[in-house]
């Protein structure tokens, strides 16, 4: 009888573990504006329509709609506008509404009591202090019952194709930080920290594509790093 051969050790293969390539955060100004500069490259070539989803004809009807966008998605405002144009299609009819039934009438755009006082603030000051023009400066802008320095760089790049500032919003905010552009969460901070990134020509279309990225892609919860264009250059990708 042969002897038994002592049982093998069963020999685990070591795990194959493949690393995750994940860019760099730029080190130098020099580095980032460069990363800033594809940034922008990529997402122009990406969304080349991308533009203020806010409906609008004239300077009025944008500031209307941005107060009105506070807390509520373009959608939504695009719904109420219409209607709202039609019973008061400048400042001066506006002047001249009813808060309750002006409350009525933007109620589904959320906080309608504070908006409808700042759309008759605004509408105020246009006719008393403007002629029932909307200025176009920051400083006049942002004199305006309502009117924050978002709101005014909204206006002046889309409706005056002036570009003083950035507008930063919750996408804005969250993709400058994701892309590495800036640590801030401070949006005057945040916006303060993109200015020198890119040329004053491109801020305005800056923001509609990193809104537009955020909305479609770089989404707040669980972004979707396998489809986006930035993957091999972003440091907080996650493929
Ligand atoms: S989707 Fe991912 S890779 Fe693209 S910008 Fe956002 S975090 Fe970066």
């Amino acid at each position: 009888m042969k002897p038994k051969r002592p049982a093998r050790k069963a020999v685990r293969k070591p795990r194959v573990v493949t690393k995750k390539r994940v860019a760099k955060r730029p080190r130098s100004a020099k580095e980032l504006k460069e990363r800033a500069a594809e940034y922008y490259r990529r997402l122009i070539a990406a969304y080349p329509d991308a533009h203020c989803a806010l409906d609008h004809a004239n300077p009025y009807q944008l500031l209307v709609a941005t107060i009105l966008s506070a807390q509520c998605t373009d959608k939504r405002v695009n719904m109420v506008t219409p209607e709202l144009f039609r019973h008061y299609p400048d400042a001066a009819h506006l002047a001249d509404a009813e808060q309750e039934s002006l409350e009525a009438e933007i109620r589904s755009t959320g906080f309608f009591r504070s908006k409808s006082k700042s759309l008759l603030g605004m509408a105020h000051s246009l006719v008393n202090r403007h002629g029932g023009s909307v200025p176009n400066t920051m400083e006049e802008l942002t004199k305006l019952p309502g009117v924050g320095r978002k709101t005014a760089n909204v206006v002046l790049g889309n409706a005056f194709d002036t570009n003083v500032g950035i507008v930063v919003d919750t996408h804005v905010a969250r993709l400058a930080n994701r892309l590495g552009l800036t640590g801030e969460t401070d949006p005057v901070k945040i916006e303060a920290a993109l200015m020198p990134l890119f040329p004053v020509e491109q801020w305005t279309m800056l923001s509609h594509l990193l809104i537009e990225h955020g909305r479609q892609i770089c989404v707040a919860r669980v972004p979707r790093c396998p489809q986006c264009v930035l993957n091999d250059i972003c440091p907080s990708s996650r493929v």
